[in-house]
């Protein structure tokens, strides 16, 4: 699981989109073979193979589609073609009230479950159920039931749309439920900002993805005397600290990738222009957090600053900074210090 989330229709369409795919293909391929097996025993007209062309094409627009409304679209035109089709040939081989039903409900029912809301389903069992009926219609000549027929048909139209909701409210079941995993394994419960693990994943992404044109800057933060903060005040005004100065970094690093590692320390990754930048930033997070008014306390942070060197690690990068964070903190707290080179390092 990455840092980052999808969306549920997002997470549906990668879920359907595979299942639209492989059942549409399978549908014009089976519309032609059975146009080729009816064939060989009796004459059928040549332009029932269009269908299957058309078929073809639409099953092509359906691997080209991008979202669950395109794909709902495609595959409503897709079993039209397929329904009349169909329609057409049990008309050609005579006795097409005998198929009415059948093809109605096999084409219908079975794709309920593949379609984002239950509305979408409704409508594409309407329009199989619509194309049918207008293809058949010049041979009902009254030898149909139609009062039973349309009874038929509206109880299939109602259980492709209960099927469609249940499914619906499994995936939203399922969609929750991860998205609730994902907040326990990427979040700090107490300040709501990214924790360790998402902090480390994005970094490491952004280390190994090596396009960027910036230069990447590790920040590590960690507040000065908090000790004294909980011994002094108690832990519960301790925690108020911890979820202050995570509100004023989370205010100052907004596009970058930032962090409660644990404790009182935190991390942000910045990829600035230049040095200058991420010394404006460490600057504008250490008065932030000095300026705080809370509880009239004076809190104050200290930050050690790390510029990543061509292809260094990203342990390197991290040991790096907290060195300077220490230097940062024997020289007085309340500041930032930049670490030296690796090169000066080793
Ligand atoms: P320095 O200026 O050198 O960083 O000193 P410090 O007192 O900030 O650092 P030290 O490591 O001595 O103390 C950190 C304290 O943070 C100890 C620990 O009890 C406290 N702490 C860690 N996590 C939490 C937390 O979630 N809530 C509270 N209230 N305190 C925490
Ligand atoms: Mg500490
Ligand atoms: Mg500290």
């Amino acid at each position: 699981m990455q840092g980052t989330e999808e969306s549920l229709e997002q997470k549906s369409f990668a879920q359907l989109r595979p299942l639209k795919i492989s059942s549409e293909i399978l549908a014009a391929v089976a519309c032609c073979v059975v146009l080729f097996v009816a064939s060989r025993t009796q004459p059928i007209s040549p332009w029932l193979y269009g269908y299957c062309a058309i078929a073809g094409v639409i099953c092509f627009l359906t691997y080209r589609a991008r979202t669950t409304r395109e794909l709902w679209l495609t595959g409503l035109l897709l079993l039209c073609t397929c329904t009349a089709c169909l329609g057409s040939l049990a008309i050609a081989l005579g006795n097409p009230l005998l198929w009415f039903l059948p093809i109605g409900l096999v084409l219908s029912l079975p794709v309920s479950a593949m379609h984002f809301h239950p509305l979408q389903a409704l409508s594409t069992g309407a329009a199989i159920w619509a194309t049918l009926f207008y293809t058949v219609q010049p041979a009902f000549d009254r030898q149909l039931d139609l009062t039973l027929t349309l009874i038929l048909i509206t109880g299939s139209l109602l259980v492709a749309t209960l099927v469609c909701q249940t499914f619906c409210l499994i995936r939203k079941d399922v969609f929750d439920l991860q998205h609730q995993l994902h907040g326990m394994a990427y979040k700090d419960t107490l300040t709501g900002l990214p924790n360790r693990r998402a902090f480390i994943e994005r970094l490491t992404a952004t280390v190994e993805d090596g396009s960027a044109t910036s230069p990447l800057f590790f920040l590590m933060l960690d507040i000065d005397d908090f000790k004294k903060i909980n011994d002094g005040y108690g832990h519960d005004v301790g925690d108020r600290v911890l979820v202050e100065v995570g509100r004023l970094l989370k205010d100052r690093s907004q596009s970058h990738n930032f962090a409660r590692l644990g404790g009182e320390e935190f991390a942000v990754a910045a990829q600035v222009h230049d040095l200058a930048a991420a010394q404006g930033l460490a600057l504008a997070i250490v008065e932030a957090v000095n300026t705080s008014p809370l509880y009239g306390l004076t809190l104050s942070i200290s930050v050690g600053v790390a510029e990543r060197e061509p292809g260094e690690s990203m342990f390197s990068l991290m040991r790096r900074a907290d060195l300077a964070l220490y230097d940062a903190k024997s020289a007085g707290k309340n500041r930032f210090a930049m670490a030296p080179s690796e090169a000066a390092n080793a």
